[in-house]
């Protein structure tokens, strides 16, 4: 009898190591696939969320706005004649002012904004809970913040001038089909640059 009780905690002891190591395991596994979430989430180069992370941030907010009848903005940021400061002052220097706007934009849009580049030198600023009001004046913010800056290369002192950006603008329309929306602010994207560029369009209608 005694003997037999002996057995059956030393069973239920290892039992209980098994469960804990299980655990750890569990645990570290969490840890990675976090890791693994966050790096296929973010652009290597200027580490803000990538083209896979707004789609789905878009999908998801744009179905909260829906619930929560609350408004959603988009903004799309183009860098204006990017092509001229690759040309002019080479790849590297290009990817220097790139993290610099991405910075620029991750600064301006804390949580639950999101900041995302969305391919090249185009970036992606989703605004839950804004209007359109709103919305173009964050815009026209971050376009003077960028515009009054001069860039000074920190390595050899190099002047490189000032970066100008484009921005469209657009308010989500509850249940309309999600591209839609990107296409409005694509126009309105568009209609800055046709206007002459640094400047803020707000979708029409
Ligand atoms: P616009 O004012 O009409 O937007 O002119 P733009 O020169 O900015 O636009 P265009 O589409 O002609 O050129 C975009 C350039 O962006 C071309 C491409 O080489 C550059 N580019 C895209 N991705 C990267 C990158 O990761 N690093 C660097 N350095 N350049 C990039
Ligand atoms: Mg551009
Ligand atoms: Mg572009």
């Amino acid at each position: 009898m005694r003997a037999a009780t002996l057995a059956m905690r030393e069973r239920a002891d290892s039992l209980e190591r098994e469960l804990g190591r299980r655990d750890a395991e569990l645990a570290a596994l969490r840890v990675d696939l976090a890791k693994a979430e966050e790096a296929m989430s973010s652009d290597p180069l200027t580490g803000i969320g990538n083209r896979r992370l707004f789609d789905r941030a878009l999908k998801k907010l744009a179905r909260e706005a829906v619930e929560q009848g609350a408004p959603l903005a988009l903004l799309m940021v183009d860098i204006d004649h990017f092509k001229r400061f690759n040309d002019t002052y080479g790849h590297p220097v290009g990817d220097l002012v790139l993290k610099l706007v991405a910075a620029k934009l991750a600064e301006r849009a804390q949580p639950p904004r999101i900041a995302a580049r969305y391919g090249g030198e185009e970036f992606a600023l989703l605004l839950p809970s804004t209007d359109l009001a709103a919305a173009s004046a964050l815009a026209e913010r971050i376009r003077t913040e960028v515009a009054d800056r001069e860039l000074v290369l920190k390595s050899d002192g190099r002047r490189l001038g000032t970066v100008t950006l484009s921005i469209g603008v657009a308010r989500f329309r509850p249940r309309e089909p999600l591209d839609a929306f990107l296409a409005r602010a694509d126009e309105a994207l568009y209609l800055a640059k046709a206007a002459g560029r640094n400047r803020v369009v707000c979708e029409v209608g």
